[in-house]
């Protein structure tokens, strides 16, 4: 974050505010742990701020200090409008397209607050007047831990927001095992610990509460996969009556793109999850090494993300997506078996 931006930053929170603070759609742990610390912390100086999500969170994040306040756009919707609509300075977090949080898109377009965005995905769109990106953090809630930081102000993290953070930075590193996890990530997290996280509890509510039914859907997930060695790849696919039939849950396939890459030889893992309410298809992408998932994502599946994390969507049937992603595949090969 330059110095100019840490300027205008102070001053604009160096009186009472009016604030919303935006995760992405199908928030996950960073999302949600990002836009809950920074909450937690305007809220703790005095200003009136809200989260307010595009939709809900799933179960295992629903713990999480100060979860319970948020503002979900499709259940609380004119609460949420009206929130968007007195917001003085909009926060947006852990994502850096407007196209990234649905319905709520044309509110955001149309707001005239300061924009304040926070994230470490690349290719940042230019709708913040405040900008804090960098891709190289592991996490934004790493981010928004050195923004405190900036502020000079890392005394002001309580044992709430030490949890939120440390949730955001354990789930968006994979336990603190990917490639973006720094010397710095460890020396922000030993500082969370010190400031309270209770790193064992987080593990466990964040793990550790698998129903039957999705241990069974990913049995059925890992019984579709596919494996196409000349690529180094695997994919799965799960249909919406498969996901019927193992009763799924918000948040349930969360993890399951992993499985393909701890296979030995494969660097690039795919899971196709048919949404026959929004009539798409969901896709997440994951790779190991140089293979940009970004990119793929971007030139094909109208996503995006990190190198070796993005998603995106497909407006075609399971089969003739399959179909349209196995046909670029040969366009790939060279970079895949690099
Ligand atoms: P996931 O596959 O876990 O949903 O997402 C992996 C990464 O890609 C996350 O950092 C997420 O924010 C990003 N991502 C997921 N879906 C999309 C999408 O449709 N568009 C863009 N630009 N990024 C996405
Ligand atoms: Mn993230």
């Amino acid at each position: 974050m330059n110095f100019q931006h840490i300027k205008a930053l102070k001053e604009l929170i160096s009186s009472q505010k009016t604030i919303a603070i935006i995760p992405h759609k199908n928030p996950d742990g960073d999302a949600i742990g990002s836009t809950l610390a920074l909450w937690h912390y305007l809220q703790n100086k005095g200003h009136k701020a809200t989260v307010v999500a595009p939709n809900d969170s799933p179960k295992f994040l629903k713990w999480m200090p100060g979860a319970e306040k948020i503002l979900n756009f499709e259940k609380d919707n004119s609460a949420s409008k009206t929130c968007l609509e007195e917001a003085e300075v909009i926060f947006t977090l852990d994502f850096n397209h407007l196209g990234r949080v649905g319905q709520m898109t044309e509110y955001l377009e149309k707001s005239t607050a300061v924009f304040v965005m926070v994230d470490h995905h690349q290719q940042p769109a230019d709708y913040a007047r405040i900008m804090y990106s960098d891709v190289n953090m592991s996490s934004t809630c790493e981010m928004v831990y050195e923004l405190i930081s900036y502020l000079d102000d890392l005394d002001a993290i309580t044992p709430e927001m030490a949890n939120c953070i440390y949730t955001g930075i354990m789930t968006d590193t994979g336990s603190f095992k990917f490639k973006a996890t720094t010397s710095n990530t460890h020396r922000v997290v030993a500082d969370l610990m010190d400031k309270g996280a209770e790193n064992t509890a987080i593990h466990h509510r964040i793990y550790d509460t698998n129903s039957p039914s999705r241990l069974h859907l990913l049995g059925c997930a890992l019984n579709n996969m596919v494996i196409l060695q000349e690529y180094r790849t695997a994919y799965i696919t799960l249909s919406q009556e498969e996901l019927d039939r193992f009763n799924y849950q918000k948040g349930d396939t969360e993890g399951f793109v992993n499985y393909g890459l701890t296979l030995e030889g494969i660097c690039f893992a795919v899971i196709f999850i048919e949404n026959k309410e929004e009539g798409i298809l969901k896709i997440s992408f994951r790779s190991v090494g140089d293979f940009s998932v970004n990119d793929f994502a971007r030139a094909h599946f109208q996503g995006g993300g990190h190198t070796n994390a993005a998603g995106g969507k497909s407006d075609m049937n399971i089969t003739d997506t399959i179909n349209y992603f196995t046909s670029l595949l040969p366009t790939y090969k060279k970079e895949l078996t690099a």
